[in-house]
């Protein structure tokens, strides 16, 4: 089950036989309204149960056997996942107010695991009817005239569940319906009779849940055809007006800035909405984690052993951090947390290529690998205008350096480095081509003097393979150099930091420089 973005995954994470229309797994199901009436589906419990309400049931009946609501959801259980229970409770059509990439899309569509398995609808509506209670002037004729008779079928939850990007070119027609006149003139009907009507996405989602992203883009117009109809059933269709007492629960999500700004939202539809729900990116780095690997692709089809350093996914995960804390980058899009998910995809190829090209067993990531996907991070983020005087690209490789440097100081807090500063100092540097393998870098690695002892605090053991120590140790220096305590360049490799006037460092001492300017807070 993913998070935030498209997984295509059971909604409650348990297995479902998929839907065959009314084919030989919906045997058991009545099949006409007279079946109908004598089942469990009876008139008295089915007619009146909103959508709504039949949430609301659901919903308390898994909260009794303590059912895992939101699967896949982290960092929400005492934010925002509340609040969505509160208002589903007190059925509420709600919005979902955050910057991209905070899971709403997700948790809209996991709202389907609150409804029903299956529920009946005339067979043939093009809008779900309630076989109670019909909306649509076909079905109420044809109910008429068969009766008992009227042929039932049967909707699984996932089909309830409609979704609309909103933009500014949305139509009235889209979104609610349009009359068809040539349909009218044929059948010899006035314009406004309802079954001239071609339904749009909102009345196909009748005894559904309709979701609007990005709600503040929808035109005025649009926005008073939705409040009409959530407010009395009725809405006008070029001039028409036309009754649709639609079953449905609103669901929205919006960036809070569009949507509190004034005249972006009609306000009589805002006051419709029960709920304003606000989202936020992960709390901490550790819940970042998470939810990145539950996302990301890293369990790999290749031969070969896959790993990735628990420091290694740290810096990722700091990378958007730093980029949701920078200047720089513009706050009023947010930071996804889509960037740490593809650039750990994007590490691991790096490592992948590097191994099989190399003709390697395992596939390492190092912090070299976090480099080279920095193309996976430029997409991610909008510039200000300072950030883009500066690129994409050097902006891109400043965060990693400080992503860098603040993780190091996590696993090296107390940890004296001079002896590895000053082999620099007397002259040593490092320059590995970029092809060399794990044991070739291992053994310039090696040279350097207590380099290695300290690779244990970051998991890395002497008998471990070259690949893993390598990995390790690039990382203290990389580490170094993001205190500046060495010099980097990509025609020398590691080198001495320029001598200024002598001073002791400790890396959690910032010595200038935009770098250390981020520390724990
Ligand atoms: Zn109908």
């Amino acid at each position: 089950m993913t998070f935030l973005y498209n997984g295509q995954e059971s909604f409650d994470g348990k297995r479902r036989t998929p839907f065959r229309g009314s084919g030989d797994r919906m045997s058991g199901y009545p099949k006409t309204l007279g079946e109908l009436r004598r089942s469990q589906w009876s008139e008295e419990r089915i007619a009146n149960r909103t959508v709504r309400q039949e949430i609301r049931e659901n919903l308390l009946q898994q909260m009794e056997k303590d059912d895992d609501l939101f699967p896949g959801v982290h960092g929400y259980d005492d934010t925002v996942i509340p609040q969505i229970i509160n208002a589903l409770l007190s059925r509420h059509h709600f919005i979902l107010l955050g910057l991209r990439g905070q899971a709403k899309s997700r948790i809209l569509r996991g709202l389907v695991a609150f409804l029903d398995p299956q529920i009946p609808y005339v067979a043939g509506c093009e809008i779900n009817d309630n076989p109670y209670r019909p909306l649509c002037r076909a079905c109420r004729d044809r109910i008429e005239l068969e009766g008992d008779a009227t042929a039932i079928a049967w909707m699984p939850r996932e089909q309830r569940y409609v979704e609309k990007l909103a933009t500014p070119d949305v139509t009235i027609a889209d979104m609610i319906g349009d009359v068809d006149p040539i349909k009218a003139a044929r059948g010899g009907r006035n314009l406004s009779d309802e079954l001239n009507i071609h339904y749009g996405l909102l009345p196909r989602a009748n005894r559904g849940i309709f979701g609007i992203n990005e709600l503040p883009d929808l035109a005025g117009k649009i926005q008073v055809g939705l409040f009409n109809i959530m407010q009395e059933g009725d809405v006008q269709i070029k001039g028409y007006p036309v009754r649709l007492a639609l079953d449905v629960l609103m669901v929205f999500t919006a960036n809070p800035e569009d949507y509190t700004a004034r005249g972006k939202i009609i306000t009589p539809l805002k006051d419709r909405i029960g709920s304003e729900i606000r989202t936020h990116y992960p709390a901490t780095v550790g819940e970042g984690m998470s939810i990145t690997q539950q996302e990301a692709w890293t369990s790999r089809d290749g031969k070969r052993r896959v790993e990735i350093p628990g420091y290694v996914r740290e810096i990722v995960e700091e990378v958007a951090f730093q980029a949701r804390e920078d200047k720089r980058v513009d706050r009023r899009s947010g930071v996804s947390q889509r960037l740490p998910i593809s650039t750990i995809e994007n590490v691991l190829s790096s490592a992948e290529q590097r191994s099989v090209r190399g003709h390697e067993s395992a596939v390492v990531a190092r912090v070299g690998d976090i480099y080279a996907a920095i193309p996976s991070m430029t997409g991610k983020f909008e510039l200000e205008y300072e950030g883009e005087i500066k690129g994409a690209d050097n902006i891109a490789r400043e965060l990693i350096r400080a992503a860098v440097g603040k993780t190091f100081n996590k696993y090296f807090a107390n940890v004296n480095f001079q002896p590895v500063v000053q082999w620099f100092e007397i002259g040593g540097e490092l320059k590995v081509p970029d092809n060399a393998s794990s044991s070739e870098l291992l053994a310039q690695l090696k040279k350097i003097q207590g380099l290695l002892e300290h690779i244990e605090a970051l998991g890395a053991k002497p008998k471990d393979d070259a690949a893993i120590q390598a990995a390790a140790a690039e990382f203290i220096l990389e580490g170094l150099w993001a205190h500046k305590r060495i010099s980097r360049s990509e025609e020398r490799g590691f080198f001495a930091e320029a001598r200024k006037a002598s001073e002791p460092r400790d890396p959690r001492e910032p010595t200038g420089g935009r770098m250390p300017r981020r520390q724990f807070n």
